[in-house]
């Protein structure tokens, strides 16, 4: 399969480290807000990546940090009259909760920064210590001349940074571009270290996360792409200090979301939480309609046409799958062998397998909606239907859309069969009530 590695600025083969193991590492939220559906995207689209790798058989080893220790968190703190760590703790928890309601995978490893202390001032302790980094009045800054090939991963070169950089007013710095490491501070949440009381800055903590969970180069290093410069350089730099690596063989980064062509910001009034979001799976399934490194844009229109969709999707499935129950024609094991089946499933694994252009997979995947939807009014071939079943399955799992589906007993199936005949026999009243009751059970 390929990749759109950002580091080297090419398509590559994905060859993972250890044979059927990938280590990914996705940064996470700062916790101090309400996700919006803009940070929404990458969350989607890297549970994505990771069910993809899952469903091709590799054992995925997945960890995306909380930032719970910023400035951005002590403001809100001292808004809300609260510890920092209520805080952050509240949105991490909303957080976790947004991620369920888009059916993410959420067992994952949650590393926060206020229990990776030890580890981020051990980590810029090193750096100080080959040179890499220096103290002046209780600060601690990377010295990033020392690293030849800054600004590889963006393609920016050192030069051209400097001189485009504005007049730095902060003296104590060697250059303009040498990033904090630790800021001496007694305003908010601090800590002791070996430099001053204080905190790290934001660039540390994921390189002394990854160290420690993975302790060697991981496969994927992903992000939203406004993460490439600086964090990301930094936290390539900072590697390169210590383990005189890139950090990760493959790095991704997923193109922004606006609203109506706009950036979604609070000072424009354009911001659409997640939690506020009534049909998840259609946002779910919006957010990987387009290609993961392009941007994206979410107007109402578009977003009405996913529920759309959404509903065609999940009336196709579950008609399919009570019908093979009602019949009870069911076929675990079924080989599918439809050529116009296999030919819409290589399609899709083909998509995923070319830098997860989940736009085409979702392509190939309402062509099976159409196919269902066709041989669910011809006579019915429950071979057919049983490999229907199989393969959209397939698909829903790895894009993550999820279809609830009931397992239905006798008493369901007798009332499933009461509703059609009522309907048959335009006995509306009738129908309308089972419809209610079989809808309240979950089954239509
Ligand atoms: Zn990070």
């Amino acid at each position: 399969m390929k990749i759109f590695n950002s580091y080297t600025n090419q398509l590559e083969e994905f060859v993972s480290i250890h044979k059927n193991k990938v280590n990914m590492y996705v940064c996470g939220p700062t916790v101090y807000n309400y996700i919006h559906i803009g940070n929404a995207r990458p969350v989607v689209f890297f549970d994505t990546v990771r069910r993809y790798f899952e469903s091709q058989g590799y054992e995925v080893k997945y960890a995306s940090n909380f930032t719970d220790v910023d400035d951005k968190i002590i403001q809100k703190a001292q808004e809300e009259n609260e510890s920092e760590l209520v805080v952050s703790q509240k949105y991490i928890d909303a957080f976790l909760k947004d991620l369920k309601s888009l059916n993410c995978k959420i067992d994952y490893i949650q590393p926060k920064v206020t229990d990776y202390m030890n580890h981020i001032i051990k980590f810029i302790d090193e750096l100080v210590a080959k040179d890499f980094a220096y103290k002046i009045d209780g600060d601690v800054y990377f010295r990033v001349d020392r690293i030849s090939d800054y600004g590889v991963l963006s393609n920016r070169n050192i030069d051209d940074l400097i001189s485009g950089s504005r007049v730095d007013i902060n003296l104590k710095k060697e250059s303009p571009l040498d990033f904090t490491l630790w800021k001496k501070t007694d305003v908010g949440i601090n800590f002791e270290s070996p430099f001053s009381l204080g905190r790290p800055g934001w660039h540390t903590e994921c390189v002394a996360m990854i160290d420690d969970i993975f302790n060697e180069q991981i496969d994927i290093h992903g992000g939203g792409m406004d993460l490439q410069f600086p964090h990301h350089e930094n936290e390539i730099a900072q590697s390169k200090a210590l383990h005189n690596h890139s950090l990760a063989r493959y790095w991704m980064h997923n193109g922004r979301l606006s609203f109506k062509n706009e950036k979604m910001s609070k000072s424009i009034g354009n911001v659409i939480l997640v939690k506020d979001v009534e049909e998840k799976m259609p946002l779910r399934y919006f957010l990987l309609s387009t290609h993961y490194r392009s941007p994206l844009n979410y107007d109402e229109e578009t977003m009405l046409m996913y529920i759309k969709e959404w509903q065609k999707l999940e009336t196709a499935v579950k008609s399919l799958y009570f019908q093979l129950d009602l019949s009870k024609e069911f076929k675990e094991n079924v080989e599918i062998k439809e050529k116009e089946i296999v030919d819409e499933l290589n399609r899709f694994n083909e998509a995923m397998a070319e830098d997860f252009n989940t736009a085409n997979a979702i392509t190939s995947l309402q062509t099976m909606i159409k196919l269902i939807n066709q041989s669910l009014r011809k006579k019915l071939d429950y071979n057919y239907l049983n490999q229907s079943l199989k393969t959209i399955t397939h698909m829903i799992n790895i894009l993550g859309l999820k279809v609830d589906l009931v397992k239905l007993d006798d008493n369901d199936r007798d009332l499933y069969n009461m509703w059609q005949n009522a309907r048959k026999e335009k006995n509306f009243e009738k129908a309308d009530s089972i419809r209610k009751e079989l809808s309240s059970k979950g089954i239509l």
